[in-house]
């Protein structure tokens, strides 16, 4: 936990969030902002800053949110064709909360590049 960490919060049940799924190391819930039909923020309940942060002890943890990405996926019909995952890292990145997430996002057809 970091003090003032919205997303901390969210995971400790401080601030209400939409849920869609929580395990003893991962939490995951609904973004308030969403940016396609299902748009899902995907975080370890452990607080690290950014990807460009994590360390070696965080490969386990980092690794089971891509099992949680793809058995969340699995639950919504509008990603039975495909989705994207973001990780936005720093801000030339384009982060603006600083606790690591991944983005799940789905129900459309993404582009690339993105912008
Ligand atoms: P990023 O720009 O990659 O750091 O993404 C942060 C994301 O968190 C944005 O998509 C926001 O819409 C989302 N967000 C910020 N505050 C909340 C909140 N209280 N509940 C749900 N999503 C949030
Ligand atoms: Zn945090």
């Amino acid at each position: 936990m970091s003090d003032n960490c919205i997303f901390c919060k969210i995971s400790k049940g401080e601030i209400s969030s939409d849920k869609v799924y929580e395990d003893d190391k991962v939490f995951a819930f609904g973004d308030i902002n969403p940016q396609s039909p299902v748009h899902i923020i995907i975080i370890p309940k452990k607080h690290i800053s950014g990807l460009n942060a994590i360390s070696e002890e965080d490969e386990i943890i980092l690794g089971h949110i891509q099992i949680v990405a793809s058995k969340i996926a699995k639950q919504f019909p509008e990603m039975d064709y495909g989705f994207r995952i973001v990780n936005n890292c720093g801000s030339d990145g384009g982060q603006t909360v600083f606790h690591i997430h991944y983005h799940l996002l789905g129900g459309r057809v993404f582009k690339w590049p993105p912008g």
